[in-house]
């Protein structure tokens, strides 16, 4: 019989598949006096040749798909397994101490790796980490367990996991990723948004996914509803089979819109964007017809990276979707690193709230090199088409300035070195943060433009973390709050002529935009997928009555309260 089982639904179609469970793995092993040791060796050595072999078929796979460079860290690894004096500390435990190979090894890595750590030196500390992933890769060996990892994955699946993490899906062959399920999140959590971007139906914060689903299991999960059926009867898959066909020939009707402009029933134009994560999404942005990129979120270059992202790197990643997009905006937004996004190879202090830690701009200028490297890969690149500048987390204007004069600094030094760049670049900043909604007004003065970045405005505002499947109920989009300062920011920019994007969620949510388009948002940036279903809806409202919508909305108390008006008043 069918068993079925639910969560948030954040990721629009159906899909059908095996499950691909990835779970922690338990690395715990007994101790116990040996009396073998050449067993114990033999052991030790055919885990180290199977380590090694892992190592060598990894790095092959990187190194095609991301370059020498990034392959490089690789022999750092294999190294490790040939290190003589860790070997010999390994085998005189197990010679002398008696230790088991497991023990053995654990005890003389994690010698290694206290040390490590201790040093005064970056470079000694990030080594550290080497050791731990060698020392965890021949224990898998040892204990004889087969970690399901997302890299592994090579037929058609639907991932099942805790979570999933940006640096997890840019590891996964994402030819054979069909859905994902995961037992925490909320409907702005990164895995959420990829989904989204990547077109994958996604199901985020179904608790007990990773237990409910067996590994190898038939799904099939509804990105719309957050159903998932486990071993699904004959009836039930038919049934889904019938939806899964009417959503896709409702796809293709929307591409007729695909080179249309964006406008409204009364004729008002606004603009349809797309939020993207790297320079291969520029092919799915061209695809759906956006009128350019409201959001491009840098940080996804460093992350997918195993070193800092050298100047020319990022020059090319910028060049390349600049010249791509031809003299449509590209609005570039500085690295937002921090809160869930890490670099594994520049670790950051361990916060106990990294939501409201050092994240963003307050990285960036706390890091003023990491920064300015940006900065000029950047402005080098504005030649190439017609760019603006983006600071995400701005809660002070003297942060704004700061910043900004940065820019305006490595602009000089261009201009000394014979370096070209575009004279006139935008500068705008996110609102995310409540103190700037607030104080839009004195904002709109210095800025260019603003982008109402509502995943974060929405969790600092109800003081509700994004990624918290337990508050999500208070993770409220249309919390009468929200509205009130999405209608203040927009109000502050046109005063002085500026205009207003929105780059969270929200911007795409098809009852949410007839609500945005009445409080006068200018440009709406999404993920690409859902640009022609809302250049569709758009076509069917009218600026006027959205105008009176919105003012009506206004006036309400709950979150609920405006969802239902809107719904009545809509038909969507
Ligand atoms: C936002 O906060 O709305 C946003 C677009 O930024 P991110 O989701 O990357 O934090
Ligand atoms: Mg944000």
């Amino acid at each position: 019989m069918t068993q079925t089982m639910h969560g948030i639904a954040v990721s629009r179609g159906i899909a059908f598949g095996k499950a691909y469970v990835i779970k922690d793995v338990d690395l715990t092993f007994d101790t116990y006096a040996t009396s073998d040791a050449t067993t114990e060796l033999a052991r030790l050595q055919t885990a180290l040749d199977q380590a090694e072999s892992d190592l060598e078929r990894i790095q092959e796979k990187v190194e095609h798909e991301q370059g020498m460079s990034n392959a490089a860290i690789f022999d750092t690894q294999i190294l490790v397994l040939h290190d003589p004096d860790l070997m010999n500390t390994i085998k005189k435990h197990i010679e002398a101490d008696t230790y088991s190979a497991e023990q053995a090894l654990y005890e003389a890595t994690s010698t290694y790796i206290t040390l490590l750590e201790e040093m005064d030196d970056e470079y000694m500390q990030e080594r550290a980490s080497d050791f731990k992933d060698i020392m965890r890769r021949v224990l898998l060996h040892l204990l004889d367990i087969d970690e399901s990892l997302p890299q592994n994955i090579s037929e058609n699946a639907i991932i099942v996991a805790d979570d999933i993490t940006p640096s997890e899906t840019a590891q996964m062959d994402l030819q054979f990723v069909k859905g994902f399920i995961t037992n925490t999140g909320g409907k702005t959590s990164h895995s959420a948004i990829m989904a989204r971007t990547l077109e994958v139906p996604a199901i985020v914060g179904a608790k007990n996914s990773t237990t409910n689903i067996a590994h190898g299991d038939f799904i099939i999960i509804d990105g719309s509803t957050g159903e998932v059926f486990i071993q699904p009867d004959r009836a039930t898959e038919e049934k889904l089979m019938k939806q899964y066909k009417i959503y896709e020939e409702e796809k293709a009707s929307w591409h007729a819109l695909k080179d249309k402009p964006s406008q409204t029933k009364d004729n008002h134009a606004v603009d349809i964007v797309a939020n993207i994560g790297s320079p291969q999404d520029i092919n799915q942005v061209l695809h759906h017809g956006a009128e350019g990129i409201g959001l491009y979120r840098t940080e996804f270059l460093y992350m997918e990276s195993y070193h800092l992202p050298t100047e020319e790197e990022q020059f090319e990643a910028y060049r390349y979707v600049l010249e791509q997009m031809g003299d449509k905006p590209v609005i570039v937004r500085t690295i937002d690193i921090g809160g869930d996004k890490k670099l594994s190879y520049l670790p950051l202090p361990e916060e106990k709230n990294p939501f409201l830690g050092l994240r963003a701009v307050r990285f960036a200028l706390q890091q003023p090199e990491i920064f300015r490297t940006q900065i000029r890969a950047l402005l080098r690149a504005s030649a190439y088409g017609n760019l603006k500048i983006m600071f995400p987390m701005i809660a002070t204007l003297e942060e704004f300035q700061q910043a900004k004069s940065i820019v305006e600094e490595e602009k000089q030094s261009l201009k000394q070195h014979d370096i070209t760049y575009r004279e006139k670049i935008d500068i705008g900043i996110m609102v995310e943060i409540p103190s700037t909604a607030i104080l839009a007004k004195q904002f709109a003065k210095e800025v260019d433009f603003f982008s109402i970045g509502t995943n974060d405005l929405i969790q600092y505002t109800l003081a509700a973390d994004r990624m918290n499947e337990n508050v999500a109920y208070l993770y409220q989009p249309f919390h009468p709050a929200i509205l009130h300062l999405v209608k203040s920011v927009v109000d502050a920019a046109h005063e002085e002529n500026k205009w207003v994007g929105m780059c969270g969620e929200m911007a795409s949510d098809l009852t949410a935009i007839p609500l945005l388009l009445g409080l006068g948002l200018d440009e709406f940036s999404m993920n690409a997928p859902s640009i022609l279903p809302v250049r569709h809806l758009l076509k069917n409202l009218r600026k006027t009555d959205m105008e009176q919508l919105a003012n009506a909305a206004l006036t309400l108390s709950t979150a609920a309260e405006v969802e239902q008006f809107i719904r009545r008043e809509i038909e969507l």
